[in-house]
Protein backbone atom coordinates (compact mmCIF):
# COMPACT_ATOMS: atom_id res chain seq x y z
CA UNK A 1 0.00 0.00 0.00
CA UNK A 2 1.26 3.39 -0.98
CA UNK A 3 0.10 6.34 1.38
CA UNK A 4 0.96 9.94 0.25
CA UNK A 5 0.85 12.45 3.20
CA UNK A 6 0.87 16.20 3.50
CA UNK A 7 2.78 16.86 6.51
CA UNK A 8 1.80 20.15 6.59
CA UNK A 9 3.91 21.97 9.10
CA UNK A 10 6.84 20.72 7.58
CA UNK A 11 5.39 21.65 4.21
CA UNK A 12 6.47 19.13 2.57
CA UNK A 13 5.64 15.50 0.78
CA UNK A 14 6.04 12.39 1.95
CA UNK A 15 5.25 9.08 0.60
CA UNK A 16 4.46 6.07 3.00
CA UNK A 17 5.29 2.61 1.66
CA UNK A 18 3.04 -0.05 4.53
CA UNK A 19 3.92 -3.83 3.63
CA UNK A 20 0.45 -5.01 4.37
CA UNK A 21 1.32 -8.57 5.51
CA UNK A 22 -1.84 -9.41 6.99
CA UNK A 23 -3.10 -10.51 3.08
CA UNK A 24 0.07 -12.50 2.41
CA UNK A 25 -0.56 -14.15 6.13
CA UNK A 26 -4.43 -14.55 5.22
CA UNK A 27 -3.52 -15.92 1.78
CA UNK A 28 -1.14 -18.64 3.35
CA UNK A 29 -3.57 -19.72 5.78
CA UNK A 30 -6.11 -20.15 3.56
CA UNK A 31 -4.18 -22.45 1.29
CA UNK A 32 -2.78 -24.64 3.95
CA UNK A 33 -6.76 -24.98 5.34
CA UNK A 34 -7.39 -25.72 1.90
CA UNK A 35 -4.92 -28.24 1.86
CA UNK A 36 -5.73 -29.70 5.06
CA UNK A 37 -9.42 -30.27 3.92
CA UNK A 38 -8.02 -32.01 0.34
CA UNK A 39 -5.72 -34.26 2.84
CA UNK A 40 -8.64 -35.19 4.99
CA UNK A 41 -11.06 -35.80 2.35
CA UNK A 42 -8.72 -37.93 0.12
CA UNK A 43 -7.84 -40.09 3.30
CA UNK A 44 -11.31 -40.65 4.11
CA UNK A 45 -11.93 -42.23 0.93
CA UNK A 46 -9.19 -45.47 1.54
CA UNK A 47 -9.68 -45.48 4.83
CA UNK A 48 -13.22 -45.50 4.53
CA UNK A 49 -12.98 -48.59 2.16
CA UNK A 50 -10.53 -50.12 4.12
CA UNK A 51 -12.96 -49.69 7.05
CA UNK A 52 -15.61 -51.23 4.96
CA UNK A 53 -13.73 -53.87 3.38
CA UNK A 54 -12.86 -55.25 7.12
CA UNK A 55 -16.70 -55.31 8.30
CA UNK A 56 -17.04 -57.35 4.65
CA UNK A 57 -14.55 -59.86 5.48
CA UNK A 58 -16.18 -60.51 8.92
CA UNK A 59 -19.68 -61.17 7.77
CA UNK A 60 -18.13 -63.26 4.65
CA UNK A 61 -16.21 -65.53 7.21
CA UNK A 62 -17.68 -68.97 5.92
CA UNK A 63 -17.24 -67.93 2.09
CA UNK A 64 -13.66 -68.72 1.14
CA UNK A 65 -14.02 -66.94 -2.32
CA UNK A 66 -15.68 -63.39 -1.16
CA UNK A 67 -13.75 -63.14 1.87
CA UNK A 68 -10.34 -63.37 -1.06
CA UNK A 69 -11.66 -60.99 -2.46
CA UNK A 70 -12.30 -58.81 -0.29
CA UNK A 71 -8.67 -59.40 0.97
CA UNK A 72 -7.37 -58.16 -2.27
CA UNK A 73 -9.54 -55.12 -2.50
CA UNK A 74 -8.29 -54.14 1.00
CA UNK A 75 -5.04 -54.96 -0.15
CA UNK A 76 -5.38 -52.42 -2.83
CA UNK A 77 -6.80 -49.72 -0.92
CA UNK A 78 -4.08 -49.98 1.63
CA UNK A 79 -1.89 -49.46 -1.42
CA UNK A 80 -3.44 -46.07 -1.97
CA UNK A 81 -3.22 -44.79 1.22
CA UNK A 82 0.24 -45.38 1.26
CA UNK A 83 0.96 -43.96 -1.90
CA UNK A 84 -1.16 -41.02 -0.20
CA UNK A 85 0.92 -40.76 2.96
CA UNK A 86 3.96 -40.80 0.88
CA UNK A 87 3.39 -37.88 -1.71
CA UNK A 88 1.72 -35.77 1.32
CA UNK A 89 4.91 -36.09 2.83
CA UNK A 90 6.91 -35.76 0.28
CA UNK A 91 5.08 -32.55 -1.11
CA UNK A 92 4.94 -31.06 3.02
CA UNK A 93 8.41 -31.27 2.57
CA UNK A 94 8.91 -29.69 -0.87
CA UNK A 95 6.80 -26.72 0.70
CA UNK A 96 9.71 -26.31 3.03
CA UNK A 97 12.32 -23.30 2.41
CA UNK A 98 15.17 -24.38 -0.08
CA UNK A 99 15.07 -28.11 0.07
CA UNK A 100 18.16 -27.91 -1.92
CA UNK A 101 19.99 -26.36 0.07
CA UNK A 102 22.84 -28.93 0.55
CA UNK A 103 23.07 -29.96 -3.50
CA UNK A 104 25.44 -31.37 -5.44
CA UNK A 105 25.80 -31.28 -9.54
CA UNK A 106 23.93 -34.07 -10.97
CA UNK A 107 23.86 -35.75 -14.05
CA UNK A 108 20.60 -35.77 -15.22
CA UNK A 109 21.51 -38.86 -17.36
CA UNK A 110 21.84 -40.86 -14.85
CA UNK A 111 18.72 -39.43 -13.18
CA UNK A 112 16.69 -40.30 -16.26
CA UNK A 113 17.69 -43.78 -17.01
CA UNK A 114 17.16 -44.79 -13.42
CA UNK A 115 13.74 -42.97 -13.44
CA UNK A 116 13.20 -44.82 -16.65
CA UNK A 117 14.54 -48.16 -15.02
CA UNK A 118 11.92 -47.82 -12.20
CA UNK A 119 9.02 -47.43 -14.77
CA UNK A 120 9.92 -50.49 -16.79
CA UNK A 121 7.12 -52.46 -14.81
CA UNK A 122 3.84 -50.89 -15.28
CA UNK A 123 5.73 -49.68 -18.66
CA UNK A 124 5.95 -53.92 -19.72
CA UNK A 125 2.56 -54.55 -18.64
CA UNK A 126 1.28 -52.18 -21.16
CA UNK A 127 3.24 -53.32 -24.10
CA UNK A 128 4.70 -49.23 -24.03
CA UNK A 129 8.25 -48.80 -25.42
CA UNK A 130 10.51 -45.93 -23.51
CA UNK A 131 12.73 -44.53 -25.94
CA UNK A 132 15.21 -42.13 -24.78
CA UNK A 133 17.29 -39.80 -26.89
CA UNK A 134 20.48 -36.76 -26.55
CA UNK A 135 22.25 -36.18 -24.08
CA UNK A 136 22.08 -33.33 -20.93
CA UNK A 137 25.65 -31.93 -21.60
CA UNK A 138 26.63 -30.81 -18.10
CA UNK A 139 25.27 -31.50 -14.85
CA UNK A 140 22.31 -29.24 -12.75
CA UNK A 141 22.85 -28.23 -9.28
CA UNK A 142 20.37 -30.04 -6.76
CA UNK A 143 19.69 -32.74 -4.71
CA UNK A 144 19.08 -36.07 -6.87
CA UNK A 145 16.73 -38.26 -5.17
CA UNK A 146 14.22 -35.28 -5.53
CA UNK A 147 14.98 -34.75 -9.81
CA UNK A 148 14.58 -38.69 -9.83
CA UNK A 149 11.21 -38.28 -7.70
CA UNK A 150 10.32 -35.45 -10.56
CA UNK A 151 10.82 -37.50 -13.61
CA UNK A 152 9.81 -40.53 -12.15
CA UNK A 153 6.68 -38.83 -12.04
CA UNK A 154 5.91 -37.65 -15.15
CA UNK A 155 7.10 -40.97 -17.00
CA UNK A 156 4.81 -42.88 -14.48
CA UNK A 157 2.15 -40.13 -16.11
CA UNK A 158 2.95 -40.67 -19.47
CA UNK A 159 2.53 -44.62 -18.97
CA UNK A 160 -0.50 -44.27 -17.20
CA UNK A 161 -2.78 -42.28 -19.38
CA UNK A 162 -1.66 -43.51 -22.69
CA UNK A 163 -3.13 -46.62 -24.12
CA UNK A 164 -1.37 -50.09 -24.52
CA UNK A 165 1.28 -50.32 -26.92
CA UNK A 166 2.20 -46.70 -27.22
CA UNK A 167 5.47 -45.59 -27.43
CA UNK A 168 7.16 -42.59 -24.90
CA UNK A 169 9.81 -40.34 -25.23
CA UNK A 170 12.30 -39.09 -23.26
CA UNK A 171 14.38 -36.38 -24.81
CA UNK A 172 17.57 -34.25 -23.46
CA UNK A 173 19.28 -31.76 -24.65
CA UNK A 174 21.11 -28.09 -23.45
CA UNK A 175 19.85 -25.26 -24.46
CA UNK A 176 20.63 -20.96 -23.67
CA UNK A 177 22.16 -22.48 -20.62
CA UNK A 178 19.31 -24.60 -19.60
CA UNK A 179 19.07 -28.38 -19.93
CA UNK A 180 16.04 -29.65 -21.30
CA UNK A 181 13.97 -32.77 -20.49
CA UNK A 182 11.11 -33.57 -22.11
CA UNK A 183 8.85 -36.63 -21.88
CA UNK A 184 5.99 -37.18 -24.84
CA UNK A 185 2.84 -39.55 -24.98
CA UNK A 186 0.66 -40.81 -27.31
CA UNK A 187 -2.18 -40.35 -24.81
CA UNK A 188 -5.19 -38.60 -24.88
CA UNK A 189 -3.64 -34.77 -24.75
CA UNK A 190 -4.99 -32.16 -21.95
CA UNK A 191 -7.11 -29.24 -23.01
CA UNK A 192 -5.35 -25.54 -22.72
CA UNK A 193 -8.11 -25.13 -19.79
CA UNK A 194 -7.00 -28.37 -18.15
CA UNK A 195 -3.15 -27.22 -18.88
CA UNK A 196 -3.61 -24.54 -16.42
CA UNK A 197 -5.07 -26.36 -13.25
CA UNK A 198 -3.08 -29.67 -13.73
CA UNK A 199 -0.59 -28.58 -11.96
CA UNK A 200 -2.54 -27.98 -8.69
CA UNK A 201 -2.82 -30.23 -5.65
CA UNK A 202 -5.15 -32.47 -5.51
CA UNK A 203 -6.72 -31.66 -9.29
CA UNK A 204 -7.31 -34.63 -11.89
CA UNK A 205 -9.27 -34.16 -14.92
CA UNK A 206 -10.77 -37.80 -14.57
CA UNK A 207 -10.37 -38.46 -10.40
CA UNK A 208 -12.08 -41.61 -11.27
CA UNK A 209 -9.33 -42.93 -13.85
CA UNK A 210 -6.90 -41.44 -11.44
CA UNK A 211 -7.89 -43.15 -9.09
CA UNK A 212 -7.98 -46.32 -10.76
CA UNK A 213 -4.70 -46.17 -12.57
CA UNK A 214 -3.24 -45.61 -8.61
CA UNK A 215 -2.84 -41.65 -9.61
CA UNK A 216 -2.93 -39.85 -6.08
CA UNK A 217 -3.23 -36.53 -7.57
CA UNK A 218 -0.18 -35.34 -6.13
CA UNK A 219 2.40 -35.92 -8.58
CA UNK A 220 2.12 -33.01 -10.52
CA UNK A 221 2.46 -30.56 -7.76
CA UNK A 222 5.55 -32.17 -7.02
CA UNK A 223 6.96 -32.00 -9.99
CA UNK A 224 6.76 -28.30 -9.85
CA UNK A 225 7.62 -28.29 -6.14
CA UNK A 226 11.01 -29.74 -7.25
CA UNK A 227 11.73 -27.96 -10.66
CA UNK A 228 11.13 -24.37 -8.87
CA UNK A 229 13.40 -25.74 -5.95
CA UNK A 230 16.31 -26.11 -8.64
CA UNK A 231 15.72 -22.66 -9.88
CA UNK A 232 14.10 -24.42 -13.25
CA UNK A 233 10.53 -24.71 -14.53
CA UNK A 234 7.95 -27.26 -15.76
CA UNK A 235 5.53 -26.51 -19.01
CA UNK A 236 3.23 -28.83 -21.14
CA UNK A 237 2.38 -28.53 -24.53
CA UNK A 238 -0.90 -30.60 -25.68
CA UNK A 239 -3.79 -30.68 -27.62
CA UNK A 240 -7.11 -32.90 -27.11
CA UNK A 241 -6.37 -36.52 -28.69
CA UNK A 242 -2.27 -35.44 -29.72
CA UNK A 243 -0.54 -36.71 -26.84
CA UNK A 244 1.39 -34.68 -24.35
CA UNK A 245 4.90 -33.09 -23.96
CA UNK A 246 6.06 -32.20 -20.39
CA UNK A 247 8.93 -30.18 -20.42
CA UNK A 248 11.07 -29.28 -17.39
CA UNK A 249 14.28 -26.65 -17.80
CA UNK A 250 17.21 -26.46 -15.15
CA UNK A 251 20.24 -24.22 -15.29
CA UNK A 252 23.03 -26.16 -16.24
CA UNK A 253 26.68 -25.68 -14.52
CA UNK A 254 29.07 -24.83 -15.96
CA UNK A 255 31.81 -27.26 -16.50
CA UNK A 256 35.68 -25.72 -16.25
CA UNK A 257 38.55 -27.11 -18.01
CA UNK A 258 39.75 -28.79 -14.74
CA UNK A 259 36.81 -30.72 -14.62
CA UNK A 260 35.06 -28.28 -11.74
CA UNK A 261 31.59 -27.44 -12.27
CA UNK A 262 29.99 -24.28 -11.47
CA UNK A 263 26.47 -22.76 -12.05
CA UNK A 264 26.37 -20.82 -15.30
CA UNK A 265 25.76 -17.44 -16.07
CA UNK A 266 22.28 -17.55 -16.78
CA UNK A 267 21.53 -18.34 -12.92
P1 LIG B 1 -2.53 -38.14 -10.82
O1 LIG B 1 -1.98 -38.84 -9.64
O2 LIG B 1 -4.02 -38.05 -10.85
O3 LIG B 1 -1.95 -38.62 -12.09
P2 LIG B 1 -1.04 -35.69 -11.31
O4 LIG B 1 -0.85 -34.49 -10.44
O5 LIG B 1 0.19 -36.45 -11.70
O6 LIG B 1 -2.10 -36.61 -10.58
O7 LIG B 1 -1.78 -35.23 -12.64
C1 LIG B 1 -2.94 -34.42 -12.53
C2 LIG B 1 -3.91 -34.74 -13.64
O8 LIG B 1 -3.37 -34.33 -14.89
C3 LIG B 1 -4.18 -36.24 -13.81
O9 LIG B 1 -5.21 -36.68 -12.98
C4 LIG B 1 -4.54 -36.34 -15.28
O10 LIG B 1 -5.91 -36.04 -15.43
C5 LIG B 1 -3.72 -35.22 -15.93
N1 LIG B 1 -2.48 -35.74 -16.55
C6 LIG B 1 -1.25 -35.77 -16.00
N2 LIG B 1 -0.35 -36.28 -16.86
C7 LIG B 1 -1.02 -36.58 -17.98
C8 LIG B 1 -0.64 -37.13 -19.26
N3 LIG B 1 0.62 -37.47 -19.54
N4 LIG B 1 -1.64 -37.27 -20.20
C9 LIG B 1 -2.91 -36.93 -19.94
N5 LIG B 1 -3.33 -36.40 -18.76
C10 LIG B 1 -2.40 -36.23 -17.80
Amino acid sequence: IVVQVRVAALGSEYILILADDRTEITRSQEIRNDFVANVSHELKTPVGAISLLAEAIDDAAEDEVAVRRFAQRMHKESGRLSALVQDIIELSRLQGTDVVRRGRPVDLNAVISEAVDRNKLPAESKQIEIVVGGVAPAPVYGDSDLLMTAFRNLIDNAIRYAPDGTRVGVGLRSRDGLVQVSVTDQGPGITVEEQERIFERFYRIDAARSRQTGGTGLGLSIVKHVVSNHGGEVTVWSQAGQGSTFTVRLPQMEVGPDGDAALGAGT
